[in-house]
């Protein structure tokens, strides 16, 4: 079966940690962008079409959480799997109550990664397809009135 990659935001203040986990999740057949800010996370939201964002919390200015409330205000039906260190996994906690699909502790083991990748996918293809099973038949519905 052909993979259809799955288009990942990857946020983090870490450079090296970008391009590393970058690297790993191209090799694991995904489509990867990267930024290193919350501000970089919203502008590429506007012009790049995402379906999981991967998302750090501590990061110096606005942080993970607020960045999470923006995505979740703006683009509801992307999933966002929140990165966090030990000593912040009530962040994390905090960021799953306003939307996160799950969150994973840094360093991050790829295996568990992929796996939580997989699955948040896995939600927002099926939202999307519910929605455009509402949607058709509202229209069929509306046809059929006529
Ligand atoms: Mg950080």
């Amino acid at each position: 079966m052909i993979k259809i990659p799955t288009k990942v935001l990857l946020v983090d203040d870490e450079k090296d940690f970008v391009e590393m986990l970058s690297l790993r999740l191209q090799e694991a057949g995904e489509k990867v962008s990267a930024a290193y800010s919350g501000r970089e996370c919203l502008e590429t939201l506007e012009k790049t079409r995402i379906d999981v964002v991967i998302l750090d919390i501590k990061m110096p200015g606005m942080d993970g959480i607020e960045t999470l409330r923006e995505i979740r205000k703006r683009y509801p039906l992307i999933e966002v799997i929140m990165l966090t260190g030990h000593g912040s996994t009530e962040t994390a906690v905090e960021g799953m109550k306003l939307g996160a699909f799950d969150y994973l502790l840094k360093p991050a083991d790829f295996e568990d990664l992929d796996a939580k990748l997989e699955a948040a996918r896995k939600r927002k293809d099926e939202h999307e397809e519910r929605i455009r099973k509402a949607e058709a038949s509202f229209l069929l519905r509306k046809s059929g009135d006529i």
